[in-house]
């Protein structure tokens, strides 16, 4: 846990959140301000900041994020149109440096985002 992360407090229970699902390796909330009407964000427990640090040692958490969106996604019938996002640094407008995975759908998404 890294002391100053918010998404470090939210995962240890320590700041509220809309919680949809957690284990041991990854914890699912809904984004504070929704961009669609689902968007939570996947967060691995493990403080990484960005996709940048990952390395091929990351590729289980990555696949359990995924497994864990898809089966939200299931849940709520969006297996025809949902999106995953990371959004990598600040010129792709990262905000919050523990990494993290959008799961938007439950509206039309456009192609390029912007
Ligand atoms: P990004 O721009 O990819 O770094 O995304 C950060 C996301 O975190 C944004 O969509 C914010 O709305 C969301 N966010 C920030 N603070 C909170 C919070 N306390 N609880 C839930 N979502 C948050
Ligand atoms: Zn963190």
């Amino acid at each position: 846990m890294s002391d100053d992360c918010l998404f470090c407090k939210i995962a240890a229970g320590k700041l509220p959140a809309k919680i949809v699902h957690q284990d041991d390796d990854v914890v699912a909330f809904v984004d504070i301000a929704p961009q669609a009407p689902t968007h939570l964000l996947l967060i691995p427990r493990r403080h990484v900041a960005r996709t940048l640090d990952l390395t091929a040692e990351d590729g289980p958490i990555l696949g359990r994020i995924v497994e864990v969106a898809n089966r939200i996604a299931r849940e709520r019938g969006l297996e025809d149109g949902f999106r995953l996002v990371i959004n990598n640094g600040p010129g792709a407008g990262q905000t919050v440096y523990h990494l993290h995975v959008h799961l938007l759908g439950g509206r039309a998404l456009r192609w390029p985002p912007g």
